[in-house]
């Protein structure tokens, strides 16, 4: 079988001490280990780097933002919100993205959250749905030893599939991983990260996005 063909995408406002190669950078190097075909592409690039021909190339899209939600142009947020709905296209907003155009208007919500804090404190994501591909592989339970807070409620449709659930120090919860069919597309938000924290570095995390790639592009 042909390897999978994902697109990281970022808009490019993390740390470098950070992230030195970006957040698209910190996921790519987790599909890498898997033998995923990986490309990158940020905000700043020619048609924000997502191009009708790179886009057509792309069996899932995951996707980092934050502050710059609102740069993104109409046309392009179009044509992601096409390829996943009208080709089947696998989109994976982390975190932050919540606020991201194409998962606004594919779910048709604001993705408002009830609140968060820069606490550092660990996170405990409860795995839901153990039989999910997505959770393969994570046990019952992994600990983020460094996040951002975030509480419900989220405003989003009902999930189509609840993967993960967040509980944080004082007892905050949150929905961290769900899962919705569109058209023909397979869309899945994954919570756990923050642009000053290493997070999405961690072990659990990278294992996410290799599931993800491979659920997101239909091969589980
Ligand atoms: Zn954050």
């Amino acid at each position: 079988m042909s390897p999978i063909r994902a697109l990281c995408w970022s808009e490019r406002t993390e740390p470098l001490s950070v992230y030195p190669d970006g957040i698209d950078g910190a996921v790519a190097d987790a599909l890498k280990e898997i033998g995923v075909e990986v490309k990158t592409a940020k905000m700043d690039d020619p048609e924000h780097g997502l191009s009708e021909e790179v886009l057509a190339e792309t069996d899932v899209l995951f996707w980092w933002s934050h502050i710059r939600n609102g740069d993104l142009s109409e046309d392009v947020n179009a044509r992601v919100v096409k390829h996943v709905l009208a080709r089947g296209m696998g989109f994976v907003p982390i975190h932050s993205a919540l606020f991201a155009k194409p998962f606004q208007t594919i779910l048709g919500c604001t993705g408002n959250i009830g609140g968060w804090d820069h606490n550092q404190a660990p996170e405990n994501v409860y795995v839901i749905d153990q039989n999910h591909p997505i959770a393969e592989g994570l046990g019952a339970k992994f600990v983020l030893p460094e996040t951002e807070m975030y509480v419900e409620p989220f405003d989003v449709p009902p999930p189509d599939e609840l993967i993960f659930i967040s509980s944080f120090s004082r007892g905050e919860v949150f929905r961290s991983g769900m899962t919705w069919y569109r058209g023909r597309g397979r869309i899945f938000y994954f919570r756990p990260g923050h642009e000053t924290y290493k997070v999405l570095f961690e072990e659990p995390c990278r294992k996410v996005f290799q599931n993800a790639a491979r659920w997101g592009a239909s091969r589980a």
